[in-house]
C-alpha cells in the first residue's frame, strides 16, 4: 500500500517512512499515520520497573497542573466531579484524581495493574470502552486520554461514544505526543540519515501498542471540530525529567548501556533547546 486517506482532511496520505510497519503523511493537514495495530497479546519489550523510576515525578507533576485547570477554570463551584478515564495503565491518574477528591473511573485492557489498583483502592473495569463503561448514567464531567489517543484505530465510533457518554457541559480532555515537537523533529532527520530506530521508538513500534497517529496542535483541533467539539485550551506538558533522564533511557532495552549514556548527556546539553522548542506532549481540554 502507498497510501492511505487523512482521517483530518481526507485527502491522500503518501507513504513516507517505512519502518516495522508504514508510516503516511497528509501534505495538507500534516497529519502522520501508520498501518500498525493493537497486539491483543499485550506482550512489550519494556521494562516497566525502570521506566516507572523516570518517569512517575513528572507524570504526578502534569497531572497536577491538570487537575489544577479543571478545578480553576471549569469546575470552580461543583461539589464533585465525576471523571472517565480512558486506558489507566499503572493508575496514576487515579491516584493524583484520589488525593484530589476527584472520583474518577478507569478502564483498562491490560491486567498488569490490577494488583497495584486493588492495593491503592483505585476504582477501575477491566476490558475496553464504550464494551465496559457506564458507571454513571447522568453521564461524566470529563472523560481524559492521557498517553492513550494516539493509540486508538477506530477513532469515529470512540467520539460518538464519548459524545454520549459525556455530559452536554462535560470537558474532553487529550495528553497527547506532537508531531511539531523536538524529539519527532529530531527523529524524522535521522531516519533521513538512515538511523531508523529513533522514529521507530517514537511509533513505539516495537510495543504491543503501538501510535497509529501522529498529531499536531492544529490538526488535532481540526479533527475534535468534525465531531462538534471546540478547543478551551491546550497547553504544553514536560516530557523530560532532568533529574531521572539515564534510568528512563536505561529501561529501554533496545538501546545499549553506552549508547543510553551518550544519549543522555547528549539531551543534559540540549536541555535549553529542547525547552525553548514546540513541545512534545501537549494537553487539550474540549468541550462538545
Ligand atoms: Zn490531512
Amino acid at each position: 500500500m502507498n497510501q492511505a486517506t487523512c482521517i483530518v482532511c481526507g485527502n491522500k496520505q503518501d507513504l513516507k517512512f517505512e519502518l516495522r510497519h508504514n508510516v503516511y503523511h497528509c501534505s495538507v493537514c500534516d497529519l502522520y499515520s501508520s498501518d500498525a495495530d493493537f497486539d491483543l497479546s499485550f506482550r512489550s519489550s519494556l521494562e516497566e520497573d525502570s521506566r516507572e523510576i523516570g518517569l512517575k515525578q513528572l507524570r504526578l507533576h502534569n497531572f497536577q497542573l491538570i487537575i489544577k485547570e479543571l478545578k480553576d477554570n471549569y469546575f470552580k463551584n461543583e461539589a464533585a466531579i465525576s471523571g472517565l478515564e480512558i486506558g489507566s495503565g499503572n493508575g496514576w491518574w487515579l491516584e493524583v484524581c484520589k488525593a484530589n477528591g476527584i472520583d474518577c473511573m478507569g478502564i483498562e485492557p491490560e491486567t498488569t495493574f490490577t494488583p497495584y489498583y486493588k492495593q491503592n483502592n483505585l476504582k477501575v473495569v477491566h476490558g475496553f470502552y464504550p464494551d465496559v463503561a457506564k458507571d454513571s448514567s447522568a453521564g461524566y464531567d470529563f472523560i481524559i486520554f492521557n498517553d492513550v489517543f494516539e493509540h486508538i484505530t477506530d477513532l469515529e465510533s470512540l467520539l460518538l461514544s464519548i459524545k454520549r457518554d459525556l455530559k452536554k457541559d462535560g470537558v474532553l480532555i487529550v495528553n497527547i505526543p506532537m508531531s511539531n515537537g523536538f524529539f519527532y523533529r529530531v527523529a524524522k532527520a535521522l531516519y533521513y540519515l538512515k538511523v531508523k530506530s529513533y522514529l521507530e521508538r517514537l511509533w513505539q513500534f516495537s510495543f504491543h501498542s503501538p501510535h497509529i497517529n501522529y498529531f499536531n496542535p492544529v490538526n488535532l483541533t481540526a479533527y475534535f471540530d468534525k465531531y462538534g467539539f471546540r478547543l478551551l485550551k491546550d497547553f504544553r506538558l514536560e516530557t523530560l525529567d532532568f533529574s531521572s533522564i539515564k534510568e528512563r533511557i536505561l529501561a529501554d532495552n533496545q538501546i545499549s548501556k553506552a549508547k543510553a549514556f551518550a544519549i543522555s548527556n547528549a539531551l543534559m546539553l540540549l536541555k535549553p533547546v529542547i525547552k525553548n522548542t514546540e513541545a512534545d506532549i501537549r494537553v487539550f481540554f474540549f468541550r462538545q
